[in-house]
């Protein structure tokens, strides 16, 4: 499957900003979404936020099995319980820790019909709307990481973008290294 946007990764700012709410549901915006779940699908993600394809508006898409969804302006208005939950990132690639949330959210929002939903999620699917929500506010799982945690994940994450820049380097010299990581001698 094609996938129309590339996922923005931990560094690019706009994934820190906190998104701008949805005025009108035109058919930029359904566009916006159909493109979203394909990227989503292509990866393979359960969820995908706006800001992670660049756009900071206030929606996101997921699909937890039965089928793609869309919600807009998606608001928390309970939360109750904790569950611990191994939870990775597609903006932070490779990457999962174990973290406490709330077990039972209420969520409300609006569809791309612009009819209002009001939906009961537990476990899987409120870990997931809370994940998305987080994106929306420019959090990312780093921020819900222990001192100590957070510490060993951005030395993971600095150490990659190492790699990364001396693969960028080798190629800019005119030879790519035989490892993604540029690691291992040709
Ligand atoms: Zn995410």
């Amino acid at each position: 499957m094609s996938s129309p946007y590339t996922i923005r990764v931990f560094g690019d700012p706009v994934l820190r900003k906190v998104a701008e709410d949805i005025d009108d549901i035109d058919g930029k915006l359904v566009k916006l979404a159909d493109d979203m779940l394909d990227t989503m699908y292509a990866e393979p993600g359960i969820g995908l936020a706006a800001p992670q394809v660049g756009v900071q508006r206030r929606l996101f898409v997921y699909d937890v099995g039965d089928g793609p969804n869309t919600l807009v302006n998606p608001v928390i208005s309970e939360s109750d319980g904790e569950w611990e939950f191994e939870e990775g990132c597609l903006s932070v690639p490779d990457l999962s820790w174990n973290i406490v949330r709330p077990k039972q959210i209420h969520l409300t929002g609006y569809d791309l019909d612009g009819r209002e939903v009001s939906i009961e999620a537990d476990e899987l699917l409120a870990r997931l709307f809370q994940h998305e929500l987080d994106h929306l506010d420019g959090v990312l799982l780093l921020d819900r990481l222990d001192d100590e945690t957070r510490k060993q994940a951005m030395k993971t994450l600095r150490e990659r973008a190492e790699q990364l820049n001396q693969i960028q380097v080798s190629a800019d010299l005119g030879f790519t290294p035989q490892s993604s990581g540029g690691l291992s001698l040709p």
